[in-house]
């Protein structure tokens, strides 16, 4: 394995905006009470001033306060490593670069987006947030942040995961956050989930509806996303930015840049950067691919509309791929990728064609990552794998055409808390599950009519 690394003062001093950069204006997110264009305004009862600002912007660079950055030392920048064991494995003329976002101390790229929120909490004088964590990447990020800034974290966690998953529920706790099983009888969105169903097992979006609805509730408290939102991918550049300097130093560029998607933040984040204009290069820059799991195909099969970002509807609607917000997906490993829709802005790049989108099944996930274990040495987290498997089928193509490629792919997080999903791959125990067309279109006929302009079918 070759490592490119970057010294601290390197850690790059603005985040990279796409929304500068998109061929066509986003679509405006709507109130999702009146249907009429969100402003930020309508934002500032949930989120920080400052990020609402950020996610209005489309100023290309915005400075990272040296505050933030400072903190990002403690894991930034993180490596690019070339994967040439697994080359070797694949005997692929294709170079492989991975960029290890497993360094921070929570395991996963979101205490990049994490950090500066709560920076910004703090210096707003916000004294408690509230969020969603579906197997608690998130959660376990915003708690460590929380921890930093002596900012009191509540969490949402879905319930499968909070029964199944009670270690990162563990590292919550540890760093002071409070988590609760979504769904709760603490919030409606809640009690009117256990009604229906007292065995409910939750899912992002209901878990969304209860931290929006808490924090509405508290004069004190804001709510707080680790995905989807602008503001959200604007902080990610940093992972893309740092990979662009360190392929300078490894004297290469990517032909192809994967990521995994769950609401599309880390993809982003590393593939969105080589969209920003470089005097240094012309021609069309990488294609981007998008990996997702088959079991939440929101970008393969989801509909370009304007849909909620959770169950209740409580939030705005936003203009994206969607498989629905009522859609309750299989319970796949990757629980970090179980979200019904995706980031607007990849999904306006992906509607435009310059972003490419491929599904996979988590058997096929699971065994790219055992062998990526076996040569590079890295067990990495399921949602991540998915990603690899992406790189490793364009390792192929070019094993067969021979064609020597530069792949670039993003290693979102560890895999440390996943270790019983692999032993049920290792023992032959995991599903692949096929979702039917009658299944996703009774989800999908549970998006609101509304159809943003711009759209790959007519829009
Ligand atoms: C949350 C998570 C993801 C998916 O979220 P995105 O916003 O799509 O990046 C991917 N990988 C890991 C390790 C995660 O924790």
């Amino acid at each position: 394995m070759k490592k490119f690394l970057l010294n601290e003062n390197e850690i790059p001093s603005h985040w990279y905006n796409v929304l500068a950069d998109l061929p066509t204006p986003l679509a405006p997110y709507l109130h999702p009470l009146t249907g009429a264009p969100l402003t930020p305004a309508d934002l500032e009862p949930l989120l920080g001033r400052e990020v609402i600002e950020q996610e209005f912007s489309t100023q290309r660079w915005i400075e990272i306060p040296h505050e933030v950055r400072d903190i990002y030392r403690m894991w930034r920048p993180s490596p690019l490593c070339r994967a040439e064991r697994l080359e070797r494995a694949l005997d692929t003329p294709a170079r492989i670069y991975f960029k290890y976002e497993g360094t921070s101390p929570a395991g996963s790229h979101k205490a990049n987006t994490a950090v500066p929120q709560l920076h910004y909490a703090a210096r707003e004088g916000v004294g408690r947030v509230t969020t969603e964590t579906g197997a608690g990447q998130w959660g376990s990020a915003l708690a460590f942040a929380g921890a930093l800034f002596g900012i009191e974290v509540a969490v949402y966690m879905v319930k499968a995961s909070y029964e199944h998953k009670p270690y990162r529920r563990s590292l919550m706790h540890t760093w002071g956050a409070t988590v609760t099983a979504s769904p709760s009888a603490l919030t409606r969105a809640g009690r009117r989930a256990l009604e229906a169903d007292p065995d409910s097992p939750g899912s992002l979006g209901l878990a969304i509806s209860e931290a929006v609805e808490d924090a509405l509730g508290r004069p004190d408290t804001k709510f707080t996303l680790g995905s989807v939102m602008n503001h959200v991918v604007l902080h990610q550049s940093v992972i893309g930015l740092e990979a662009k300097r360190q392929l300078e130093i490894a004297e290469d560029y990517p032909d192809v840049v994967v990521g995994c998607v769950g609401g599309g933040s880390n993809f982003s984040g590393l593939a969105f950067p080589f969209l920003a204009p470089d005097p240094a290069r012309n021609g069309p820059g990488p294609r981007l691919v998008a990996a997702e799991p088959a079991a939440c195909p929101t970008l393969t099969r989801g509909r370009f509309g304007y849909d909620h970002p959770d169950t209740a509807g409580l939030g705005p609607l936003l203009p994206m791929r969607s498989l629905g917000s009522a859609f309750m997906p299989p319970p796949i490993h990757a629980g970090g990728l179980r979200f019904h829709g995706d980031a607007p802005a990849l999904c306006h790049l992906y509607e435009n064609g310059r972003v490419q989108a491929r599904a996979f099944e988590q058997n096929e996930v699971f065994a790219e990552a055992v062998r990526f274990a076996r040569t590079e040495g890295f067990v990495m987290a399921p949602e991540s794998a998915h990603a690899l498997k992406g790189a490793v089928e364009e390792a192929l193509v070019a094993r067969e055409t021979g064609q020597v490629q530069t792949i670039l792919f993003g290693l979102s997080g560890h895999g440390h808390f996943d270790l019983a999903a692999f032993d049920a791959f290792l023992a032959g125990r995991l599903e692949d599950y096929a979702l039917s067309d009658e299944q996703i279109n009774a989800s999908l006929s549970t998006m609101p009519a509304l159809r943003p302009a711009g759209g790959r079918h007519g829009g």
